[in-house]
């Protein structure tokens, strides 16, 4: 998220002198987050909420966004051929205008038929903070696989895969077995997956290594933050301020 001098911010938006400006510090004019703003030097960003003789210049809200992704609709903002995440929080009225709604991205995305917890934001210094690689936050997903699993996946998991494609070998991931019972129909061999990073398909190509084919993924956590389990699929909500601080 990138600062600004407030007294640049200030001159440019109403056009007139820096020099001016000072004046507007000294006689108390200017408010930055309901504080009087009296240091020529002070930065801000494009959440300050900045008031001019009680005159609102700036007052962009962060939001915050969960949605329980429906498989069939696409992580991203514009799409020629199918729905996308922006246009189902459209249809919820999520916004209250339509810059609110242009000045959003996707924080980690997922698979055209995977489903499951995706965020959205406005605010980049959060989502870098969780995208970073350092902050290690661990993305939980639930699969389904057509085949059984077995004993030297867990291993291979963690250990790490290497793909030639991208020349990187995977971070260590947790692979646990939920079930496993050949004695069910197809459909019901299970596992949780745990990753701390997000290559191009990465589930699908782990299983694949196996020969064993993912026929359902579903993200259920990032961090501490669980999907609601009151979203029905293709609901959305803000988040709480606990939960917004919640990932790290
Ligand atoms: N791995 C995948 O293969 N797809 C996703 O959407 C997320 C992780």
């Amino acid at each position: 998220l990138s600062t600004a001098r407030l007294d640049r911010f200030i001159s440019e938006h109403c056009n007139i002198s820096r020099r001016a400006v000072r004046l507007m510090l000294a006689k108390k004019r200017i408010v930055v987050d309901n504080v009087i703003a009296d240091d020529i030097g002070q930065r801000i960003d494009k959440f300050s909420k900045i008031l001019l003789d009680g005159h609102i210049l700036q007052d962009n809200l962060a939001l915050y966004i969960m949605l329980n992704k429906p498989i069939g609709v696409v992580s991203a903002t514009i799409d020629k051929q199918h729905k996308t995440v922006i246009d189902l929080l459209v249809e919820q009225n999520l916004f209250s205008d339509s810059e609110e709604k242009d000045n959003l991205h996707i924080v980690g995305r997922l698979d055209l038929n995977t489903s499951g917890l995706l965020l959205l934001t406005n605010d980049s210094r959060w989502s870098a903070r969780l995208m970073s690689p350092e902050h290690k936050v661990e993305k939980c997903y639930q699969v389904t696989l057509q085949n059984p699993l077995t004993d030297d996946y867990q291993a291979a998991f963690a250990k790490g895969m290497y793909f030639d494609f991208e020349d990187i070998t995977t971070k260590p991931a947790k692979l646990n077995i939920i079930s496993n019972d050949v004695d069910q129909q197809a459909n019901q061999y299970m596992a949780e997956v745990k990753l701390i990073e997000g290559r191009y398909h990465q589930i699908k190509r782990m299983f694949g290594r196996f020969g064993n084919p993912v026929i359902g993924l579903h993200r259920q956590a990032i961090g501490n933050l669980l999907l609601d389990e009151n979203l029905a699929e293709g609901d959305s909500r803000f988040l709480t301020d606990d939960e917004v601080l919640s990932i790290f």
